[in-house]
């Protein structure tokens, strides 16, 4: 273990400033098991602060036109943007993933969250009506909600962060956002840029800690009226909990068991490749992963025996090696959690075709005690059983057979979560029967992934409460007020 001096230190970041902590919390690098990093544990102490800060923010933040809070978003992308590599780098070892997938998605996505609402939030209109006969005029006007609560996961950190960060400020509101403590650094490091980019102090408050102490204390906190949660279900459930006695407005991003169903007429050119990603990106750990193929029976040898091949492909390594598909999972116990599942797969009976405790995985020595796994294919498993029934969020994934359209719609909505779906079929019709039967907030029909920012984005079920998008997460982040002028 690396000595305490050397360890990276992380600060609160409270009304413009960056503020040390009483307390720490180990933080490890997930590809060789090492602390590396310290991030404060803050409380209630530091919740009051932020709200204080936040709240004298407000009125001066709200009060700027809509296209000068565009300009600060828009300096902030510039800025991020121009720190892309060293953000990327600090992602990587933060979390665990490829440094490539970090370069390409995670922070160009971040980028571009600031840039697409700086444009979106100039493009709102509001409602007027009239109502003629008794001289009536009628119109709504959306003001921000005040101090916003955002609470976001460890699987794609500054991308979900800045997801929330962007159209709360562009909307008005101040915020304090607490990341997961398991991936803080790049939440701290894009701190260093809000003073240049022009966020006034108290618009941007960032606390550091865990869920249990301060989460619990941002959205038990009277004054923060709106909490936008990502992360799993048990979680949003203890948050809407505490939020029930001030009736705070709520958006909840939860977890999936999504299916990917694939047709005898499907291109598997296309299909095989992008379902082993669908399955297997960022480590399996992203809500929107594939962990259900459902594959018709005439079709369904030919499909397994090239998916496994194809699997076999997909390459773990250190994140930094720019071949790996994959890096290491987030912690030790989601690791085990992860393991867990195919262990007790095995003991039903179904059959490991590749990966976990199948095939061998070599490691540089440096990275033994990292938390890598290899990606790995299920079958002959009930649909009953858990591994078909609850989220992983690791790469694992089950490959079982169907006979019919029916049948599998059925079978694909028999789970509690709703989040995102994928349909493989070259048949139009098939493909437009399927999406509207799926129980999903999200189909992708021939691809996975291909993401339109305008739209709204959100699951049903168990996988969540709200959506969010350019028109959706500016009426989550206004008030709606509606004025009868009488003349
Ligand atoms: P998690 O629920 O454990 O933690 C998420 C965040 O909530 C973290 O910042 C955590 O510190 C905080 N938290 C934990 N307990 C809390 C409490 N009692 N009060 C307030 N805050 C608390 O989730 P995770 O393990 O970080 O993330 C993985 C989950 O997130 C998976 O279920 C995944 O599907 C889901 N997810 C959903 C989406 C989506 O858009 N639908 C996107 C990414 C991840």
């Amino acid at each position: 273990m690396a000595g305490t001096k050397a360890l990276l230190t992380l600060e609160n970041f409270i009304n413009g400033k960056f503020v040390p902590c009483s307390s720490y919390i180990d933080s490890y690098d997930p590809s060789t098991g090492e602390v590396y990093c310290r991030v404060p544990d803050s409380g209630n102490e530091e919740i009051e602060a932020a709200v204080e800060a936040a709240r004298a923010a407000f009125p001066g933040w709200s009060a700027r036109s809509p296209q000068e809070r565009s300009q600060v978003l828009h300096r902030l992308a510039d800025l991020l943007e121009k720190s892309l590599e060293d953000l990327a780098q600090a992602e990587s070892r933060d979390q665990g993933k490829t440094v490539t997938l970090a370069r390409t998605m995670d922070i160009p996505r971040s980028v571009q969250n600031f840039r697409f609402f700086a444009s979106s939030i100039l493009h709102h209109t509001s409602e007027c009506t009239h109502m003629d006969h008794v001289d009536c005029l009628h119109y709504t006007l959306r003001a921000p909600v005040g101090i916003a609560g955002l609470i976001s996961p460890w699987n794609l950190p500054l991308y979900l962060l800045t997801w929330k960060v962007a159209p709360a400020i562009a909307a008005g509101n101040t915020v304090i956002a607490k990341p997961s403590e398991l991936t803080s650094v790049t939440a701290w490091m894009m701190c260093k840029l809000l003073e240049t980019a022009g966020v006034p102090p108290g618009v941007v408050n960032i606390v550091f800690g865990t869920g249990p102490k301060v989460g619990e204390a941002l959205v038990s906190h009277p004054e923060v009226p709106l909490i936008s949660f990502t992360g799993s279900q048990p979680t949003a459930e203890r948050i809407a909990q505490l939020s029930a006695p001030h009736c705070k407005k709520l958006s909840l991003e939860l977890g999936g068991k999504n299916p990917a169903i694939i047709f005898e007429d499907a291109n598997l050119e296309e299909c095989i490749p992008t379902t082993v990603r669908s399955s297997f990106a960022n480590q399996g750990e992203i809500c929107l992963c594939t962990s259900r193929i459902f594959v018709q029976k005439s079709i369904y040898s030919e499909f397994l025996k090239k998916f496994v091949a194809a699997t076999r492909m997909w390459k773990v390594g250190i994140p930094s090696d720019p071949s790996a598909n994959m890096g290491a999972l987030i912690s030790k116990a989601h690791l085990e959690k992860v393991r867990s599942y195919v262990k007790k797969a095995r003991a039903e009976g179904a059959r490991i075709l590749c990966g976990e405790g199948v095939d061998t995985l070599s490691l540089p020595p440096k990275n033994q005690a990292g938390y890598f796994m290899l990606p790995t294919v299920i079958t002959d498993i009930k649909d009953e059983s858990c591994c078909m029934k609850e989220e992983i969020f690791g790469p694992v994934t089950c490959v079982v057979p169907f006979d019919s359209e029916e049948e599998v719609i059925q079978r694909a909505n028999s789970v509690k979560y709703g989040l995102a779906a994928t349909v493989w079929s070259s048949n139009v019709g098939r493909v437009h029967r399927v999406a509207k039967k799926l129980q999903s907030g999200l189909v992708w029909t021939n691809c996975w992934l291909i993401r339109e920012l305008n739209l709204p984005f959100g699951g049903m079920k168990s996988s969540g409460i709200g959506r969010e998008g350019a028109k959706d997460s500016y009426e989550f982040f206004t008030e709606v007020k509606t004025i009868t002028i009488k003349h």
